[in-house]
């Protein structure tokens, strides 16, 4: 890619801290298409982001998380195709123990190895969260029971910004210590656009006494509105200066997808120096976006033969 002269404009006016350069990896969380025309703009755009050689993709399953309407398959197809490592998303909240333990076993046998394990939402409008009598109460629940059937990689969320139904920041960071104490080895970021925030909650879990991996989630702003109206769902904040930044920017002329790389290289590029060696992209399964900041941050793809899987396997021999 060749940075055009606004681009570059833009990042000096960033301040993107270029030098020292430290490597990083990367992985990257995509969602499973749904129509014909989904798909078929899907599978071009999953070739171009296994070109950063990520650390894993990962799938996402929908808030009725059963897995096989889409994440299934699509977990399959993205490793059958690439060759690189795929997590499943695997939630719990509107599944009996049962269901939940068929389909994790059904990842294994399938060669899966990796779970991101989270509890999910109650259906909208549904009113708040209450456990199904039969099912994993909450993700630590969900952790549990995973280790209870096959020693699968597991991954859990974090919320730099609190999740919005915890009685207390120190209960929701709790959480996340339990989470880790039944068997997760990593905790995977909410996105969250104030990057003094990330350092603090990180601080904060080592103080608790989470010692496995936090990894900063950077959502690259594909259209701002849409960010807007999402981040209004899982109450994550948009700064005053992100809203100035893209004040009046039409999502589909290239300039908002220039700001929007600079922004999301600008905090990857803070994230490193502050130390983290892995960032979690929401690619929102688009390539571009996604690629042009990992490549403003510094970030060069891995030798193919020194990939390791997230699994600390070699990719080859995968
Ligand atoms: P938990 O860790 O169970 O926590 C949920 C809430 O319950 C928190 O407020 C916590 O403090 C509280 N809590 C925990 N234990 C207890 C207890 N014993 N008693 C009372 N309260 C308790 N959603 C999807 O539907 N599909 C996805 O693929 C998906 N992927 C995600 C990936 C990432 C990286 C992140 C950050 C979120 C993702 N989500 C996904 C959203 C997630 O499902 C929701 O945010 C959900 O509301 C919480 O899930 P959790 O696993 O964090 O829950």
């Amino acid at each position: 890619m060749d940075l055009t002269g606004d681009l570059r404009r833009i990042v000096e006016g960033l301040r993107i801290e270029r030098a020292p350069h430290r490597p990083f990896r990367v992985s990257v969380e995509l969602f499973p298409p749904r129509t014909p025309e989904a798909k078929a703009r899907f599978w071009p755009e999953v070739e171009r982001l296994a070109g950063l050689r990520p650390h894993f993709f990962s799938v996402t399953c929908g808030a009725g998380g059963t897995g096989r309407d889409g994440t299934y398959p699509t977990v399959l197809e993205i490793r059958e195709r690439t060759g690189l490592p795929v997590a499943a998303h695997l939630t719990c909240a509107a599944h009996g123990r049962e269901e939940v333990d068929a389909l994790a076993r059904a990842y294994w046998e399938a060669g899966v190895r990796h779970i991101v394990a989270l509890r999910g939402d109650p259906p909208k409008g549904s009113g708040p969260y209450v456990p199904r009598p039969d099912g994993y109460a909450y993700a630590a629940d969900l952790v549990r029971g995973l280790r209870g059937i096959a020693p699968f990689e597991i991954s859990v969320a974090g919320y730099p910004e609190t999740h919005p139904e915890a009685p207390s920041r120190a209960f929701d960071i709790d959480n996340v210590r339990r989470k880790v104490e039944a068997g997760a080895v990593r905790v995977i970021g909410q996105y969250c656009f104030d990057t003094d925030t990330v350092l603090r909650y990180r601080d904060e879990l080592v103080r608790a006494g989470v010692e496995v991996p936090f990894v900063p989630g950077i959502m690259p702003v594909h259209d701002f509105a849409k960010i807007r109206r999402f981040s209004e769902a899982c109450r994550a904040s948009i700064p005053d200066w992100l809203a100035e930044l893209f004040t009046d920017l039409d999502p589909s002329l290239p300039v908002h997808g220039m700001v929007a790389a600079a922004v999301a290289a600008e905090q990857m590029s803070r994230l490193v120096a502050e130390g983290f060696d892995h960032l979690h992209l929401y690619a929102l399964n688009r390539a571009d976006l996604t690629l042009a900041a990992c490549r403003l941050a510094g970030y060069r793809p891995p030798a193919a033969a020194a990939t390791e899987t997230s699994s600390g396997r070699s990719a080859c021999a995968a």
